[in-house]
C-alpha cells in the first residue's frame, strides 16, 4: 500500500463523515501529488454523503455553501478550508464545457469515472489504501497523461480538458499518451468556445510552469488554437515564474494594439493589461518570425538531430514500417521535453520499452 501522510486536519475530516456512516476518499490532485512526492496544493475529499449531510457532520465548523448545487461545501478548519463534495455523476454536457446537469452517487468509482485523466482519478484513504480503477498508479509510474475513458469523448464534452492536458504535461513533465494526445489535436476546433477567464486560468498555470518552454515546442498548436490571434509562437525561456513577464514574453511579437486585445478577451484586468504591455514594450526584440518548426531544427531539433536512427530500432526488433517513425517522433518529444537525454543508450532503452 503506498504510503501518504495525511494533514491532521483532514484525517479527521474523513474519521468524522465515516464515524456517521458515510463513505469517504481523498481524490484528485493531491493523491496523484502525494503519490508523486509532490506537496499537494490541497487536500480535495469526495463522500457518499449529500451536503447537507456533510454539514451536519460537522455543527462545530463554518461552512461555505457557494459551490453547493454542485455537491461541493467548504469546510473551514483549524488547517484552512477544505473542500468537501459529494460523489457525482455529470450529466448532459452543453456547449463542449459544463455538464448540463450533476447528480449525485454513493459510489465513488463512478465519480472517479468522470475525472479526466487517469492520474487525476484514483482516490486514497488511510486504511483502505488506494483505488484506481483506471490504472493512474502505472500511468505515473510511465509519466503519461491518459484520458478516462475515450479521449475523443472526453474532449468533445469539455474542450478545457484539451488545455488541462497541456497544462499537466508542464506541471508534472509527463508525456501525453498517443491516444489522447491524437483526440485533443483533432479536437483543437472546440477550444475557441471557451470562456476567456477559464482559457486565462490554465494558460497561466500552463506559462508558469518549469516544462512551459517544452510544451509550447511541443504541442504549439494547442497553444495556438487558445490564441488565435497570434501568427506564431515565439520561444519562452523556462526564467522568471512570474505570471505577468511570461504573458509579456509569449506576446513579445505583438503589437500593442493586438496585445491588449487578446488580454482583453481573455478578461485580464485592465490594471494587469497595462503591466504586460508594458512589460511587452521592454523586451529586447526578437529574431524575426522564425517559424518553429525552423527554430528545432536549427538546434538540432529534429528525428535526424537524435543520437539513434531507424537501423538501430530495427536492430532492436522493430519491424519496418511505419513503427519506427513513430518510435523515433516519441522519442523526439522526449528530448524535446527534457524527459528523455540524447544519448544512444538512453534512446534505445526507452525504444525497448515502447516497442
Ligand atoms: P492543481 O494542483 O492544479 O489543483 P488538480 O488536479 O487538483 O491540480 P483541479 O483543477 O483542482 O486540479 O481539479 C481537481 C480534480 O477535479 C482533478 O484532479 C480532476 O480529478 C477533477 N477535474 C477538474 N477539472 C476537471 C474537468 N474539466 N474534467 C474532468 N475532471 C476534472
Ligand atoms: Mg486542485
Amino acid at each position: 500500500m503506498p504510503k501518504i501522510i495525511l494533514p491532521g486536519h483532514i484525517g479527521k475530516i474523513l474519521a468524522r463523515l465515516e464515524g456517521r456512516g458515510f463513505e469517504a476518499w481523498c481524490v484528485g490532485g493531491c493523491v496523484r501529488d502525494a503519490l508523486l512526492t509532490r506537496e499537494p496544493s490541497d487536500w480535495d475529499i469526495a463522500t457518499a454523503a449529500l451536503p447537507r449531510e456533510t454539514i451536519a457532520c460537522f455543527p462545530e465548523l463554518k461552512a461555505l455553501e457557494t459551490g453547493i448545487v454542485h455537491g461541493t461545501v467548504a469546510l473551514m478548519t483549524e488547517g484552512g478550508p477544505v473542500e468537501v463534495t459529494t460523489y457525482r455523476v455529470d450529466g448532459e454536457y452543453t456547449g463542449h464545457r459544463r455538464p448540463l446537469d450533476v447528480s449525485f452517487s454513493r459510489d465513488v468509482r463512478e465519480d472517479l469515472a468522470r475525472r479526466d485523466f487517469t492520474v487525476n482519478a484514483m482516490a486514497w484513504h488511510p486504511a483502505r489504501g488506494l483505488l484506481d480503477p483506471f490504472g493512474g498508479r502505472e500511468d505515473l509510474r510511465a509519466r503519461l497523461l491518459r484520458c478516462v475513458g475515450d479521449p475523443s469523448r472526453r474532449f468533445d464534452e469539455d474542450a478545457l480538458r484539451i488545455l488541462r492536458c497541456a497544462r499537466f504535461s508542464a506541471v508534472l513533465g509527463f508525456r501525453i499518451e498517443e491516444g489522447t494526445l491524437s483526440a485533443a489535436l483533432s479536437s483543437l476546433g472546440l477550444i475557441g468556445g471557451l470562456s476567456g477567464e477559464r482559457v486565462r486560468d490554465e494558460l497561466t498555470k500552463l506559462l508558469c510552469a518549469p516544462g512551459a518552454g517544452g510544451v509550447l515546442g511541443l504541442y504549439p498548436e494547442i497553444i495556438l488554437a487558445a490564441l488565435p490571434e497570434l501568427s506564431h509562437l515565439p520561444e519562452v525561456s523556462e526564467a522568471p515564474p512570474s505570471p505577468l513577464p511570461r504573458w509579456a514574453a509569449l506576446l513579445r511579437d505583438c503589437s500593442d494594439g493586438a496585445a491588449r486585445g487578446l488580454l482583453t478577451r481573455l478578461r485580464f484586468p485592465s490594471r494587469e493589461i497595462s503591466e504586460i504591455a508594458r512589460a511587452v514594450r521592454q523586451l529586447p526584440l526578437a529574431p524575426k518570425d522564425e517559424p518553429l518548426a525552423k527554430r528545432l531544427e536549427r538546434a538540432g531539433m529534429t528525428v535526424s538531430g537524435l543520437k539513434i536512427s531507424g537501423r538501430d530500432l530495427l536492430g532492436l526488433g522493430y519491424s519496418p514500417g511505419p513503427g519506427v517513425g513513430a518510435a523515433l517522433e516519441s522519442l523526439l518529444r522526449g528530448v524535446i521535453s527534457g524527459e528523455l537525454i540524447n544519448e544512444p543508450g538512453a534512446l534505445l532503452e526507452h525504444a525497448g520499452k515502447i516497442m
